[in-house]
């Protein structure tokens, strides 16, 4: 190990590293060895020179996401250790059953793998690398994902074409590192699903939604459903398992409308009750009728993913909740989300509670909803968290 590049800190930087948040600003630097190539193992330490870890080097704000506060080898062992530790904790959560074979088998740096998203699908992880240095070490992952014991993974496709810091010039390509296309259904909680990893969004699933649509299957009974921001129909399955009288599903995307109606027809073949729209969301809400649905989601695209758009971010949560609002049926339950990382759980609710004024309704929070436990938060890194929702009763 005593090859490894060093990166020096300047003084009194080294704080938030001792309490384990696992990134290293560029500004933190005091100095940076001139031959460093991005997506190198570092040694990081301190202006008195006292180890701080081993982590992955890039240019950017965030220069060492950290891997080991010791001076562990990222290696072959390394990764099946970290792995192993991953799918342990999904199988305490009870995620791996015959009847549920999709979830998240690391959340980047929630499980101690900063850059590293894997999605499992049943035989099939998708791998995702958001650092150059996770982008050399993908064979490694991919190895070591096929080798976790009794776990059944099979295939892995790498999917960082649109990840990774587009400067780094790293030309990922989309593909299986390891096995080949076998199936794209998955199972949750007992619904089919085809996933589109090849061209969805993200690993082609929403998979943080799981508990969230499981609540949503509660509320369903008897109830008529609008999903909007439906992308591949999760919330109008559960919706139709729950019994609701009828389900309209929006996305302004034809493709997902065509994902939605799949996934529907996949789990309720020749179910009448399921409807869906290739519409823009503000103009459906704006053009229905009042009282017409008593359940209704609301589920959009991040709206800020920067912190310079919070302002217009806000905008449009208030103006979305505020046709929800002004249109939903007395009595009726709203679920509402936000997954923008650059707006906190306060100015989320904030958003909702000024839509809630203008409307002039009684409005009563059921639930406070977050992401599922197979997308951890490190207690040191809370910028690890991004999805909030509320589920509201309207008067
Ligand atoms: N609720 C989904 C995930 C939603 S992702 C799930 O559980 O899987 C956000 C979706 O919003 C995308 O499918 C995108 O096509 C859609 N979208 C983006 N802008 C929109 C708009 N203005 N009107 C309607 N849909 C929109």
């Amino acid at each position: 190990m005593s090859q490894l590049k060093t990166i020096t800190l300047k003084r009194g930087k080294e704080e938030s590293l001792l309490r384990f948040h696992p990134w290293v600003f560029s500004g933190a630097i005091a100095n940076l060895p001139d031959d460093i190539e991005e997506g190198e193992v570092v040694k990081v330490v301190s202006s008195e020179g006292k180890l701080l870890g081993v982590g992955h080097y890039e240019i950017g704000s965030i220069a060492v996401r950290i891997l080991d506060s010791a001076e562990t080898p990222i290696d072959e062992a390394f990764f099946n250790d970290r792995l192993m530790q991953a799918w342990k904790l999904r199988q305490r959560l009870g995620l791996i059953r015959p009847d549920n074979s999709t979830f998240r088998l690391v959340h980047g740096e929630g499980d101690f793998l900063p850059g590293c998203v894997i999605d499992v699908y049943g035989k099939t992880a998708v791998l995702q690398a958001h650092s150059p240095g996770m982008h050399y070490a993908r064979n490694m992952i991919a190895k070591a994902i096929v080798s976790l014991p009794d776990a059944g993974i099979e295939n892995v496709y790498y999917k960082s074409e649109t990840t990774l810091p587009f400067k780094a010039r790293l030309d990922p390509v989309n593909d299986y590192i390891i096995g080949e296309f076998e199936t794209n259904i998955a199972i949750e909680n007992g619904l089919k699903f085809n996933i589109d990893w090849l061209k969805g969004q993200k690993t082609g699933f929403f998979v943080d939604q799981r508990d969230n649509r499981a609540l949503l299957q509660k509320y369903s009974e008897g109830a008529r459903v609008l999903n909007m921001f439906c992308y591949t129909g999760g919330f109008s399955v559960y919706a139709m398992r729950g019994g609701a009288e009828l389900v309209h599903s929006v996305d302004s995307s034809a493709k997902a409308v065509t994902l939605t109606d799949a996934n529907i027809e996949l789990n309720f073949p020749g179910d009448s009750r399921h409807k869906a729209f290739a519409q823009d969301a503000f103009k459906y809400l704006a053009a229905m009728k009042k009282g017409e649905y008593d359940l209704i989601i609301l589920d959009p695209p991040a709206f800020a993913k920067h912190r310079s758009a919070i302002r217009n971010a806000m905008i449009g949560y208030r103006r979305l909740n505020a046709a929800a609002f002004e249109k939903i049926a007395p009595g009726g339950i709203l679920f509402t989300f936000s997954c923008s990382q650059a707006i906190s759980k306060e100015q989320f609710r904030l958003a909702v509670f000024t839509a809630a004024a203008m409307s002039g309704r009684k409005v009563r929070i059921l639930h406070q909803l977050t992401q599922p436990a197979d997308h951890p938060v490190s207690i040191y890194h809370p910028e690890g968290e991004y999805l909030k929702g509320l589920v509201l009763s309207v008067e």
